[in-house]
C-alpha cells in the first residue's frame, strides 16, 4: 500500500528536509484498524508551507466511507464498552510508550505538513502525550460516588460511556488536539471517529497507527477526511453521541448551534486574542523574553498565542527593545536548525495577516517592526512572515477587533492597572491572559477582576497541563464553556453518570400500610 510521507515513516525513518518529494501519495483514511484510500474524485492539495511544493492529496471521504467509519465505531462500542477499566488502562500505557518511540517521527510530520519548527513540533506531540499519559489514570478518575442516604439505603453513582463520540480538529496542532481527545474517548469506554484538519491530518494518521500497535480493538478509534460536508455528516449522524471541537469562531459556533439541535453533546473551544498587562514593577528582562516568545512562536498561530500587549504606564518606552529582541528571531524552514519560526500555514493566510498589518497602518497605527517582505534565501515560495510589531494601537482598529493568528504582536498603552483590566475585560475572547509585576497584591487583584479563563502571573501562555483543565471564557468557548477539555471536566465530557438509589430491605422492616407522603430524612 502507497502512503503519504509522513504516514509512510517509521520509528527510525523519517522526513527531515523540505526538498520535492517525487512520488506524492494520497493520504489514506482508517477505519478497523486499516489504512484504506478512499474512492472519492475530491481531494485537498496539502502543501509543504516552507516551499509550497505538495506533499500529499487529502480525500475528502464519500458519505459510504463516513457511515463505514461510524458503523466501525458502533459496532467496537459493544465490547469496548464492556471491558474493564484496567484492560484499557494496560492498552493507554502502550499507547503513551508508542508515541514516545515514535516523537520524532510525528514531530517530523508536523514540520512538514504545518510548518512550525521540529523542536516546536516536539512540544505539540508532547503536551498531547501529556494528556495520553494523565488518561492512564482513569482507574482512579472514573471511580464513583456512594453514601448511606438513610437507614439501609444507598445512593451510588456510576460513570458510563456515552457511545459513538467524534472529534474535528483545527490545523495549529496536529498532534495536541487529537492527543486532547482520543485519549480520553477510548479510556472512558467510548469509540471514536476523528476527522484532522484537511490541512495537516499526517500526525493523526500516525496516531492511528499508533493505536492499531497499542492494542485498541478495530473500530475504536477511527480516522477521516473531509472539510464541511464531513462536518455536517457528523453534526447529523444520529449515532454520534457528543462532538469535540477546536477551532475558529465561524466553525464553531455553527458547529455548537448545529449539533447541540440534533441533541448531541458538543464541546468547543474557538479562537482568542491573547493580552499580557505590563506594569513597571516587574522583571524586564524576563517580560522582553516571555512575550518574543509567546507572540511569535509557532508563528503567532497558537490558540494561546499572545498576540496583544497593555503597556502600563511608562512601559509603552520598553517597546523600541522588544523589536530589537524579535527582529532577532530566524525567520526559517522548520528543519532548519536555528530556526525560531516557521511559514504560516498558507498563502491565503499570509495575505490575510499582510492585509491586517496594511489595515493598521492605514488607521494610524505604528509599524515597529514590519514582517512584511521578510523571507528565507533558500525558500522564496514559502509562506514567510516575519515578526511583526504594532504600536499606538486602539480597540476600534480591525488589528484589535480581529484574531490575527501571525507573527504579529499589538500594542496598547493605558497610565493604570484598572485601566488595563478594564480594557481587557472589554473584549469580546477570554481564552488566555497575563500579567507582569513582581507585585503580590497587583498579581491577585488582576487575577480577581479579570475575566479571561486562563491566567499567567509572569507566565505568558498559561496553558493547564492536564491534571488540570483547559478553561477558555466568554468567546473563546461555545455554551459558556460548560464542557472542557481533559482533566476531571474531560472525564466528565465523555461520560454519562447513573445514580443509582437501593435499600436494603429486612423481612420484618416492611409495614402494612404505603407511605404516600415524600420521606422527609429525619
Ligand atoms: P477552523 O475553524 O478553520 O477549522 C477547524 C475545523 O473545522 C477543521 O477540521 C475544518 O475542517 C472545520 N471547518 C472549518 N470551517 C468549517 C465550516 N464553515 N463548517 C464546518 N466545518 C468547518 O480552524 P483552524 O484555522 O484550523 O484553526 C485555527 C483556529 O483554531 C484559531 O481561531 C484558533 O484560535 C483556534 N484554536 C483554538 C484552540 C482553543 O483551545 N481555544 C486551540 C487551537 C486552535
Amino acid at each position: 500500500q502507497h502512503l503519504s510521507p509522513a504516514v509512510a515513516s517509521t520509528a527510525t525513518s523519517y522526513p527531515t528536509t523540505h526538498d520535492k518529494i517525487q512520488d506524492v501519495q494520497d493520504t489514506p483514511y482508517f477505519i478497523d484498524n486499516q489504512f484504506l484510500n478512499s474512492a472519492t474524485s475530491e481531494f485537498i492539495d496539502l502543501h509543504d508551507p516552507a516551499t509550497n511544493n505538495l506533499v500529499t492529496r487529502v480525500p475528502q471521504n464519500t458519505d459510504d466511507e463516513l457511515r463505514a467509519a461510524v458503523a466501525s465505531a458502533e459496532k467496537a462500542f459493544t465490547s469496548w464498552k464492556t471491558t474493564s477499566v484496567l484492560h484499557r488502562q494496560a492498552i493507554m500505557f502502550r499507547f503513551v510508550a508508542l508515541i514516545r518511540e515514535n516523537w520524532d517521527r510525528l514531530a517530523a510530520s508536523i514540520t512538514l505538513e504545518q510548518g512550525k519548527t521540529f523542536a516546536d513540533a516536539k512540544g505539540d506531540v508532547l503536551r498531547g502525550l501529556q494528556v495520553a499519559e494523565a488518561a492512564c489514570a482513569a482507574p482512579e478518575l472514573l471511580k464513583g460516588e456512594v453514601l448511606e442516604v438513610a437507614k439501609d439505603m444507598e445512593t451510588r453513582t456510576y460513570r458510563e460511556p456515552l457511545g459513538v463520540v467524534a472529534a474535528i480538529c483545527p490545523f495549529n496542532f496536529p498532534a495536541m488536539i487529537p492527543l486532547w481527545c482520543i485519549p480520553i474517548a477510548t479510556v472512558t469506554g467510548n469509540t471514536l471517529v476523528l476527522k484532522p484538519s484537511e490541512r495537516d491530518p499526517g500526525a493523526a494518521l500516525i496516531l492511528a497507527e499508533l493505536v492499531a500497535a497499542a492494542g485498541f480493538p478495530p473500530g475504536v478509534v477511527n480516522v477521516v477526511h473531509g472539510a464541511h460536508r464531513a462536518v455536517n455528516f457528523i453534526l447529523d449522524d444520529p449515532t454520534i453521541k457528543a462532538v469535540s471541537f477546536v477551532g475558529g469562531n465561524a466553525a464553531g459556533e455553527y458547529i455548537f448551534a448545529r449539533g447541540s439541535a440534533a441533541g448531541k453533546r458538543v464541546q468547543a473551544n474557538l479562537g482568542a486574542k491573547n493580552h499580557a498587562a505590563v506594569l513597571p514593577d516587574c522583571n524586564k528582562n524576563q517580560f522582553l523574553n516571555a512575550i518574543v516568545g509567546a507572540a511569535f512562536g509557532a508563528a503567532g498561530q497558537r490558540c494561546m498565542a499572545l498576540s496583544t500587549l497593555v503597556m502600563v504606564g511608562e512601559t509603552k518606552g520598553w517597546l523600541p527593545e522588544l523589536a530589537e529582541r524579535a527582529a532577532a528571531l530566524r525567520v526559517d524552514a522548520g528543519f532548519e536548525p536555528g530556526a525560531d519560526l516557521g511559514p504560516v500555514i498558507s498563502p491565503a493566510s499570509k495575505a490575510r495577516i499582510e492585509g491586517l498589518i496594511a489595515s493598521a497602518e492605514q488607521e494610524g497605527a505604528t509599524i515597529l517592526l514590519d514582517g512584511r517582505g521578510v523571507k528565507p534565501e533558500k525558500y522564496p515560495h514559502g509562506n514567510w512572515v516575519g515578526p511583526t510589531i504594532i504600536s499606538d494601537v486602539t480597540p476600534a482598529m480591525k488589528c484589535y477587533t480581529e484574531e490575527i493568528f501571525g507573527p504579529v504582536l499589538v500594542c496598547l498603552s493605558v497610565d493604570t492597572l484598572d485601566d488595563a483590566i478594564d480594557l481587557i475585560n472589554a473584549n469580546d475572547y477570554g481564552n488566555g491572559v497575563a500579567v507582569f509585576t513582581r507585585s503580590g497584591p497587583t498579581a491577585e487583584e488582576f487575577r480577581r477582576r479579570i475575566q479571561a479563563g486562563q491566567v499567567g502571573i509572569n507566565v505568558p501562555i498559561p496553558v493547564p497541563l492536564p491534571m488540570f483543565s483547559f478553561t477558555g471564557n466568554k468567546k473563546s468557548v461555545a455554551g459558556g464553556g460548560a464542557s472542557t477539555f481533559y482533566g476531571r471536566p474531560g472525564v466528565n465530557f465523555y461520560t454519562q453518570t447513573k445514580t443509582v438509589t437501593s435499600l436494603w430491605v429486612g423481612e420484618d422492616a416492611v409495614g402494612k400500610k404505603a407511605d404516600v407522603a415524600m420521606p422527609t430524612h429525619n
